[in-house]
């Protein structure tokens, strides 16, 4: 038996940072990776958001990779049943954003067997040792049932304090009975095709607005994401909520005439497809047993809104490195112990965006990833934005805003208060009730009848 301080499971983000942490805390460390290299397992193209850079900024400061672009504008797509687009509209990064990063881009695109790869090699260069084409099996208990270490699927056993990063599907949580699966409504499965492109028309076209969403009454909410050479467009779905095969969503969606119009534009042709399941959370739970701490996509920590999971991975990693080297330093493993990675995680900037959780995640499921609901705000959101145009004037696109609401209440507001509303009562932390009292207030502030017209 192999015998080390921490055995990372998984080399994906979360388990580069953990093994980069431990390493350089002074522990042997190992990560096992079940691919040859780290990233050639894992959905293949991520956007990468600021907050990665606020936390990591000594790496990240170093990351050039080949195919990374850096997107300083997100687009979005609304579309109608026909697959046309109805309207659009982007956004850049917010100046009143506190570091600079965050002020200066959205996303930076990369190819996950890139990525994963470089951060990898910063974990070695710290000190951890790496062994790749390993997949762990099980976890190893001594002659108590206690969990002391994992085997492998050669047999091979390896001691040490126990940080699962091995994804959604995690081995660890499960063999440590932690839990068997993540449920049907905390996972989705996403389906992606990868295409290639020639970089100038890319460049030409999409430049640095490489992050689009399309929504429409056909498929659920689709992302599209472009990298220096290629792009990506995928869809997912709750396990829970498929009404039927995901891939003829995405095959719909790449058939609509905007979309396709889009890939001829660009000269792509399709590269890879690919499936992953991805947990998508109100609140992660059990992130913690006896000598094991589950981080990342193990843990369940992508975001509730979007899922996005690479800065949960990577902050997870380090609170659970941080935790183990006190254990080491305590020769203390028990559940007390590994329960302060959890109390720390709930503690954090991580614990915070399940803040409202249910409420986001709720949010998503409800309105972005169903087509029927999309279908009916799709128009009262083109609506909102036209006011902003001078295609007709702007009392005139007012009124029909209103008369819209008034005409379609019936669809509108189930929408408003089961999607939207919640998230208000929880962010206000109070019943909206409390603040009917606005309502005869506003009515004060409105002109008299009399004085609203001039002519
Ligand atoms: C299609 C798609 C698009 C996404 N887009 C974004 C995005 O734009 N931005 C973002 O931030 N997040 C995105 N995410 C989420 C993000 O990919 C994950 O949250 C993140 O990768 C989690 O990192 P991790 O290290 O916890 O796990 P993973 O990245 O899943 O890594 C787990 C690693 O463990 C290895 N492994 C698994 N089991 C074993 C075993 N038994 N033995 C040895 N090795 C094992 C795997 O090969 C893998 O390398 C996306 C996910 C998907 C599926």
């Amino acid at each position: 038996m192999e015998k080390y301080d921490v055995i990372v499971v998984g080399g994906g983000p979360g388990g580069s940072i953990a093994g980069k942490v431990s390493a350089e805390k002074g522990l042997k460390t190992i990560i096992f990776e079940r691919g040859k290299k780290c990233g050639e397992k894992n959905a293949s193209g991520v956007g990468l958001v600021p907050k990665i850079w606020r936390d990591f900024p000594d790496i990240m400061k170093n990351m050039d990779l080949p195919s990374q672009r850096i997107s300083r504008m997100s687009t979005v797509h609304l579309c109608d049943k026909k697959g046309e687009i109805i309207t659009e509209f982007a956004w850049t990064p917010s100046q009143l954003n506190d570091y600079k990063e965050g002020r200066e881009f959205m996303v930076v695109m990369v190819y996950r067997s890139q990525f994963d790869h470089w951060l990898s090699e910063i974990a070695v260069e710290a000190g951890a040792e790496l062994k790749t084409s390993t997949l762990i099996t099980d976890v190893l208990r001594d002659g108590d049932g206690k969990i002391i270490g994992v085997i492998d699927e050669n047999g091979n056993k390896y001691k040490g304090v126990v940080i699962a990063a091995d994804g959604a599907v995690s081995t660890i949580a499960h063999k440590s009975g932690l839990r068997s699966k993540f449920g049907p409504n905390q996972t989705t499965l996403v389906v992606n095709y990868d295409f290639e492109a020639p970089e100038k028309k890319i460049d030409e076209f999409i430049g640095d607005n490489c992050l689009h969403n399309w929504f429409s009454p056909l498929y659920p909410g689709a992302f599209n994401f472009f990298k220096k050479d290629g792009f990506h467009i995928g869809l997912g779905q709750w396990y829970g909520a498929l009404d039927k095969n995901l891939l003829s969503y995405l095959n719909t969606a790449i058939k609509t005439p905007a979309m396709s119009r889009m890939i001829k534009k660009l000269e792509a042709k399709p590269r890879e497809v690919h499936a992953h399941a991805l947990p998508w959370l109100q609140f992660p739970k059990n992130t913690y047993a006896e000598n094991v701490m589950l981080i990342g996509d193990a843990a369940g920590f992508p975001c509730p809104l979007e899922a996005e999971g690479i800065w949960h991975a990577m902050y997870s990693g380090r609170l659970a490195a941080l935790n183990a080297a006190e254990a080491i330093d305590k020769n203390d493993f028990s559940k007390a112990q590994m329960k302060k990675y959890e109390d720390a995680w709930i503690d954090s900037p991580l614990g915070e965006e399940f803040a409202a959780g249910k409420e986001l995640q709720e949010f998503w499921a409800g309105m972005s990833f169903n087509p029927v609901n999309m279908g009916k705000s799709i128009p009262f959101a083109n609506n909102m934005l036209n006011l902003f145009t001078g295609a007709t004037s702007h009392v005139d696109m007012a009124s029909k805003i209103v008369k819209d609401f008034r005409d379609n209440s019936s669809e509108y507001i189930p929408l408003l208060r089961r999607f939207i509303m919640p998230f208000f009562a929880r962010i206000f932390e109070e019943e909206l009730s409390d603040y009917s009292s606005l309502l005869p207030l506003l009515e004060k502030m409105m002109p008299k009848k009399s004085n609203r017209r001039r002519n």
